[in-house]
């Protein structure tokens, strides 16, 4: 089927102002821009409900502000803490766990779901906003990466649509608007390069977690800043474009381009590269998202190239960053191995910032963890979250010393 390249079906009819408004991952980087967006643009929202992990006393005050009528927190002891924070007056329905994510996720009167959750756990909740037909700006990539076909095809039975947040897959779906599918030759990725991006073997394996979490260019969480450093964000990015556009992983090329102004570009079979240029602010796909098609002003500088001044282009190191060759290869043995991909590199970064390992560590156990998986099907969601686990143990117990090696 060739049609157009577009997360929007072209028959399908955008909701009217104001959209009510159900932001997962409140408290973190992404829900915090969404809410300077609303700020900005009051009228066009209602802020239905808000979600968060264990953030408690954030999520209090984004609640008194906003006030929501519905709230979603980790566990029982957090809705409790949560509850006798909330201003006299104002008691809203407080969920509880992933299963409350999935409720904030598939409200009735919600329009427009704001998919921030980190990791693997946006997926339960990614997931029930598809079923339940929502629009769902999606910030957290990994629903696509362990189960993107099974996302797309619950969409085609409700009516969902994802919209990308990612800057990079924003920066494509704006560079696709007017085009058909049969005239793309390549999705052209855009990758900083991060903070490592001019430093050799000798100095990666000495790099702490602070240096790692300094990106020069982007204002992130603690997880995606090390993704970046290692290029696995890029690697993950790459999996998420060929699930949102339909495309094989060879349709998808990187480039480093450290000053992070051009976001993203496609290639067309004529050699036109039409690509997305602006300031390196996440308030700009977000809003895109949220007020689709319609453009909001922001609060920001607009760019200016002469400020800019020069833009340079380079191929990734992938001997020093073996992340991106990992994903690539992950996407194509099987629809389980970027499970694992996603399983063991949660792992690995998060014991780097605990210290327990060396950042040049990270790749090597994803490696190992994806040499030791052999395919398994991955049809139902349940599949994704017993391979997930089992991944996360295994892994867990090998490190621990024990034998069991396979995910
Ligand atoms: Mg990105």
């Amino acid at each position: 089927m060739k049609t157009y390249i577009s997360p929007w079906p072209a028959d399908m009819a955008a909701p009217s102002f104001p959209r009510r408004l159900s932001i997962l991952g409140a408290t973190g980087s992404i829900g915090l821009s969404a809410l300077k967006v609303v700020s900005e643009h009051p009228d066009l929202f209602t802020i239905v409900a808000l979600g968060a992990g264990r953030n408690v006393q954030r999520l209090a005050e984004l609640a008194a502000t906003w006030r929501p009528s519905h709230l979603g927190i980790a566990d029982q002891p957090a809705a409790d803490e949560l509850a006798g924070l909330l201003p006299a007056g104002y008691a809203p329905e407080i969920h509880v766990g992933e299963q409350g994510s999935c409720e904030l996720a598939s409200l009735d009167e919600a329009d427009v779901i704001l998919s921030s959750i980190v990791g693997a756990a946006g997926f339960p909740p990614t997931l029930a906003a598809a079923r339940a037909g929502k629009i769902i700006a999606l910030a957290n990539k990994e629903s696509l990466v362990l189960g993107g076909h099974i996302i797309r095809r619950v969409c085609r039975r409700s009516g969902a649509v994802v919209l990308p947040v990612d800057s990079e897959h924003n920066a494509i779906f704006q560079s696709l608007a007017g085009h058909d599918a049969e005239d793309v030759r390549h999705l052209v990725l855009t990758a900083s390069g991060g903070p490592f991006r001019t430093r050799d073997k000798a100095f990666l394996q000495q790099v702490t977690p602070d240096q790692a979490l300094n990106h020069p260019n982007w204002s992130m969480g603690a997880k995606i800043s090390i993704d970046s450093a290692t290029l696995m964000n890029k690697g993950l990015e790459v999996i998420e474009a060929c699930h949102l556009y339909g495309l094989p992983p060879q349709a998808v090329k990187v480039v480093v381009h450290p000053q992070s102004i051009v976001h993203s570009l496609v290639e067309y079979v004529d050699g036109s590269l039409i690509g997305h240029l602006g300031t390196p602010n996440m308030m700009i796909p977000i809003a895109h998202c949220l007020c689709y098609p319609k453009r909001v002003s922001l609060p920001l500088k607009t760019l200016s190239l002469a400020e800019a001044g020069s833009l340079t282009f380079e191929e990734p190191k992938q001997d020093l960053f073996p992340c991106l060759r990992l994903a690539f290869e992950a996407f194509a043995a099987s629809k389980s191995h970027p499970i694992v991909l996603n399983a063991a590199n949660e792992v690995a970064v998060a014991l780097f910032l605990q210290e327990k390992i060396p950042f040049l560590r990270i790749p090597e156990l994803i490696e190992q963890a994806l040499e030791a998986h052999e395919a398994v099907d991955v049809e139902e969601p349940e599949h994704i979250l017993e391979i997930d686990a089992r991944c996360r143990r295994n892994l867990l117990e090998r490190l621990a010393g024990g034998s069991n090696v396979r995910c």
